[in-house]
């Protein structure tokens, strides 16, 4: 059936991924063994900022440089200054005030869409409020979650799923590691 085909080559699922400040144990969360990444991307992103997440020039350049030294490429950063900032397009990771069905007991949350054909990541939109975006090491970790790591909960690692227990350990997360 030629529309199947078509159907699956064009079906791209969504995973999404919470930070908050209690531990969580979904399917998505590593204590033992390495970091696990559940998927690579098809293309080097770009990152595309919505000004009225309130997040500096030098916040994502922070949270671009820790996964840059890990070995990981992005294209250009762009702000987005309009007031509609727009959904992601393919080949970007969008920072973004959250939608309708963002959770407010939580940090921040960021969801990727795989290509199903491909198992590779096209897209990902981080969801943030100004207020949250001005933690510690938030932007890095959700910008983990938009690489494709799931959360890892080795205290003080960056993708450890409770905020408090996080830091910078990036134990795992090389990129071809
Ligand atoms: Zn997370």
């Amino acid at each position: 059936m030629w529309w199947a085909l078509l159907f699956i080559l064009a079906c791209v699922v969504p995973t999404e991924y919470h930070y908050g400040y209690s531990i969580s144990y979904p399917e998505h969360v590593f204590v033992i063994g390495k970091p696990f990444k559940s998927a690579d991307w098809e293309t080097m992103p770009s990152i595309r900022v919505c000004k009225d997440t309130g997040i500096s020039v030098r916040r994502i350049n922070h949270a671009t440089s820790f996964w840059r030294k890990l070995g990981y490429k992005f294209d250009h950063v762009s702000y987005d200054t309009s007031n509609m900032c727009a959904p992601a397009r393919y080949g970007e990771i969008v920072i973004s005030l959250p939608d309708g069905s963002f959770d407010n007991t939580k940090i921040a949350s960021t969801r990727t869409y795989t290509r199903t054909s491909t198992g590779k990541i096209v897209k990902a939109i981080i969801f943030i409020m100004p207020k949250d975006a001005r933690r510690l090491r938030v932007i890095e970790h959700e910008m983990g979650h938009a690489i494709g790591w799931k959360h890892y909960n080795k205290k003080f690692h960056i993708m450890h799923s409770n905020w408090i227990m996080g830091g910078y350990d990036d134990f795992g997360l090389e990129n071809g590691d």
